[in-house]
């Protein structure tokens, strides 16, 4: 077990086989405690959100940003960035939350000199980006003219252009015209999904802890407000999870009356044999980290030597679409589970290098700020 000390600031590595690795950060002087989580770096350097949640324990909080970390390896993986999966989490929330705790915790990123860059997530707002973005380099999707700017545009594009790849395999048209979709929470990213689906002609049954939010939004949009615990229950012809993971489940999965569940929350499977649960009830389902790459490829187009361009964030985004076709043909083909297909297409990368950095990142934000 390594420390890495500065004045209050202590990062305290945790050894795990799994992973390359994980550091426990403390500050007592600003209340800050947080996780760098460092899954796997066989592409390039780690990327991934951070997120700001008041965890009950640090096992809880272990258990997600691992979780959370192997998912963004797999998600480079698949969307082709050269980066590798890393993740960080502060325990706060976004009431406990201070500025000089995200200062602290920069800090701490810095320390690590780009082996993992950071990135925006739940109860972390584009503010906050700015705010760590002050002390290091290592941060992307700041609201900087020479950054990409807040993700979760490209992921509701994203994750809309998936759910039309669903319809089309198994309905035969990727039209949302007439489909009922089920959103489940409508932050960032399912609220933007809302629009997509409205203008397209979907029929909208929508759900949030915040109910006041619920019944506007529904207003808005000629949406159904649901209450949270129903959601999971409507009939639908597509299931949207847009809010945190872990919601399918042995308990939820028999209750499901959709055919396909696409939508852009991570770790959506509570275990990978969830994936399995979804196949036999004859529910299509559209792996997370395939579905939810929007984000993240729009952020690594940031840091390419030339700079930002939106219209190339675009049209990668667009790939997804394909990329799932592809995914659910070969589940067909091997009588397997979609996650499965999904993450041999990652293995099969990773073993062999697909996709490897072979230039550094380049933080544009920082070098001509
Ligand atoms: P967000 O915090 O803005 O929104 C989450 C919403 O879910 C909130 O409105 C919250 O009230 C609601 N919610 C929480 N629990 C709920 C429940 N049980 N039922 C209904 N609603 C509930 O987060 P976001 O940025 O929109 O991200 C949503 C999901 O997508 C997260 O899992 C995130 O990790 C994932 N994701 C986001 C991005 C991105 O670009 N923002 C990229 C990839 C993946």
């Amino acid at each position: 077990m390594s420390k890495i000390l500065e004045q209050n600031l202590s990062l305290e590595e945790i050894a795990d086989d799994g992973f390359e690795k994980i550091y426990y950060i403390t500050d007592p002087s600003v209340g800050l405690r947080a996780l760098i989580c460092i899954h796997d770096m066989t592409l390039g350097p780690a990327l991934g959100g951070t997120r700001i949640f008041p965890y009950p324990s640090m096992e809880a909080a272990l258990t997600d940003v691992k979780r959370l970390a192997r998912g963004m390896t797999y998600k480079s993986a698949i969307t082709n960035v050269g980066f590798g999966g890393g993740k960080s989490v502060i325990f706060a929330s976004p009431q406990t939350k201070t500025r000089e705790m995200l200062l602290s915790f920069a800090d701490a990123v810095h320390q690590l000199k780009g082996l993992y860059t950071c990135a925006e997530d739940v109860g972390c707002t584009t503010d906050d980006v700015a705010t760590i973005g002050e002390r290091t380099p290592y941060v992307v999707g700041l609201m900087h003219e020479k950054s990409s700017g807040n993700p979760s545009y490209y992921t509701a594009w994203g994750t809309y252009r998936g759910i039309q790849a669903a319809l089309q395999h198994k309905f035969g048209s990727d039209s949302v015209a007439g489909k009922v979709v089920a959103i489940q929470g409508l932050g960032a990213v399912g609220s933007l999904l809302l629009q997509h689906l409205f203008w397209h002609g979907a029929k909208l049954i929508i759900s949030d802890i915040d109910w006041e939010k619920t019944q506007r939004l529904a207003k808005l949009y000629g949406a159904t407000a649901c209450p949270v615990e129903d959601i999971m229950q409507v009939k639908c012809d597509v299931f949207a999870p847009c809010a945190l993971g872990g919601t399918l489940n042995p308990k939820t999965i028999p209750g499901l009356q959709c055919s396909i569940v696409a939508g852009c929350a991570n770790n959506q499977l509570l275990s990978e044999s969830d994936a399995d649960l979804l196949r036999e009830k004859g529910i299509l389902y559209a792996p997370d980290f395939v579905i939810n790459g929007g984000g993240l490829i729009n952020v690594a187009q940031e840091l390419l030597p030339q700079g930002y361009d939106p219209m190339i964030a675009r049209d990668k985004v667009d790939e997804i679409y394909e990329r799932l076709l592809d995914i659910f043909a070969m589940a067909d083909k091997n009588n397997y589970s979609t996650h499965q297909a999904a993450v041999a297409m990652c293995d099969y990368r990773l073993q062999n290098k697909i996709g490897y950095r072979t230039q550094a990142p380049v933080y544009h934000h920082f070098k001509n700020a």
